[in-house]
């Protein structure tokens, strides 16, 4: 044809937007659209190209667009067909292009809106201007929304369309009973108790998430409630805490950065024992940790017992074992005793004021663990070598490690404990093991299990050695 001619090979293009902008017109009603208005021009359509969920800004390859672009380049098409400017493309450099293929090969260009004929001036300046047009308006909206959704996260104003676990609705009003859950929880986690175990518990409880699902505490789930800055009063913005909070706080921000410190930490640790003393208990000969073992019992029972157990490249002779129910009742009794006997006593009450401390550890070791993280990114992507990755490493190590102890001295599970034997008794009780464990631990510095003398059949209780925090 020629450049008055009408296209007899006019490709009609389609493609599904994705930019917000668009009308989400599918491609089905694309096409019927433009091959009615060929059909209006007089023109004869000869093939419909069709992209996929390809973003016209986006650059990415948009294959049946290339392929048309090709096509009119060899002179198999005319005309294009289009429902807008916009569906062609986006950016001034792929409209260039376009203009100037058209322009070399006299390609007509009709919209569903109305014909721009890119043979003449006007109609590519039309084309340009156009592409201008929507490309600056897409961009202006995307920095709007993002310069406003940044302003909103610097006042403090609470973001997302769902209620958070322990506020109501307005997302600024605590729920009371929400917010004692989280409470618990943190005190829990802080005691040593693991996410999973809590999150466990809350469904066993029957406690409905913010959502209203019932069992549907997952560790994930908790654990992201938990780790929400917003626990705090602190609004956080791609991931820095950029101001307070315009709602009411559930925790204080010193146990909240305790709390997020120890569940970054845990998650990277496995699944404790399960059982009371494992690994707790030192070996009497050896000093190595003991572990928990079976031996048969009448019948077809089995008896726990703990045991030190040889292993290649590890400690344990394997020559001790101690039947584990009278062991654990006696640390049991001890640590109860103890907790609430007037030198521990003492030892909590002086604990208590050092929430600064503590949380001066917690963001040390959410530093150095941040340092750690970066510097094995940058050996992984070759910007440092593996000598000086060890070394950094060896340096965050040890800043992790002293960070942890400190933690674990300062907050812990004697935070909040009864004073009074017979209730702490009962709370003792209905607790898990991981929290029992994490009480023994941080109120004993070693429990040894000295060997036995003499018969076997009796236990006695002179072989436990308990060496006690003070
Ligand atoms: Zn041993």
């Amino acid at each position: 044809m020629g450049k008055q001619g009408t296209p007899v090979a006019a490709a009609v293009y389609c493609r599904i937007s994705l930019d917000r902008s668009g009308e989400g017109l599918g491609v089905a009603r694309q096409e019927e659209l433009c091959r009615k208005r060929a059909t209006e021009l007089g023109w004869l359509v000869a093939e419909v190209y069709v992209d996929g969920s390809v973003s016209a800004y986006s650059g990415k390859p948009r294959p049946h667009f290339e392929r048309m672009l090709a096509d009119l380049e060899a002179g198999h098409r005319d005309g294009v067909v289009v429902v807008d400017t916009d569906r062609l493309t986006r950016r001034m450099s792929e409209l260039e292009t376009f203009v100037d293929l058209a322009d070399r090969h006299g390609v007509a260009l009709a919209t569903v809106s109305g014909e721009t004929d890119l043979s003449t001036t006007d109609g590519r300046f039309y084309a340009r201007i156009m592409g201008v047009v929507a490309r600056q308006e897409s961009e202006k909206k995307a920095e709007r929304v993002a310069r406003e959704s940044e302003q909103a996260a610097r006042r403090g104003v609470p973001r997302g369309s769902r209620r958070p676990f322990g506020w109501e609705d307005d997302k600024t009003t605590i729920r009371p009973e929400e917010a004692v859950l989280i409470r618990e929880a943190a005190q829990r986690v802080l005691a040593g108790e693991t996410v999973p175990s809590v999150a466990r518990d809350w469904n066993a409880r029957g406690i409905p998430t913010a959502q209203n699902a019932k069992y549907g505490w997952s560790a994930a789930t908790l654990a992201g409630v938990l780790r929400n800055p917003r626990l705090a009063g602190l609004r956080a913005y791609k991931g820095d805490i950029v101001a307070e909070g315009l709602w009411e706080p559930i925790l204080d921000r010193g146990v909240w950065e305790m709390l997020a410190a120890k569940i970054r930490r845990v998650a990277r640790v496995g699944q404790p024992s399960p059982h009371l003393l494992t690994s707790i208990l030192r070996c009497g000969r050896c000093g190595g940790p003991l572990w928990t073992s079976w031996r048969p019992g009448t019948g077809d029972t089995r008896v726990a017992r703990y045991a030190c157990i040889k292993r290649p490249g590890g400690p344990g002779c394997g020559s001790l074992t101690v039947t584990a129910r009278p062991v654990e009742d006696i640390i049991r009794d001890a640590v109860i005793t103890a907790v609430t006997g007037p030198a521990l006593a003492d030892a909590v009450a002086a604990r208590s004021g050092r929430d600064t401390e503590a949380a001066e550890a917690a963001r040390e070791l959410a530093d150095a663990e941040a340092r750690r993280e970066e510097a094995a990114d940058m050996f992984a992507s070759g910007e440092i070598d593996r000598r000086e990755w060890s070394t950094i490493r060896e340096r965050t190590d040890k800043r992790i490690n002293d960070a942890t102890r400190s933690l674990n001295r300062q907050s812990g599970p004697l935070i909040g404990l009864p004073t009074n034997e017979t209730e702490l008794r009962q709370t003792w009780d209905t607790q898990t093991i991981e929290w029992q464990r994490a009480l023994i631990t941080a109120v004993t510095d070693t429990i040894t299990i000295k060997p036995a003398q003499g018969a076997y059949n009796t236990f006695n209780p002179e072989r436990i050695h308990i060496t006690w925090r003070a």
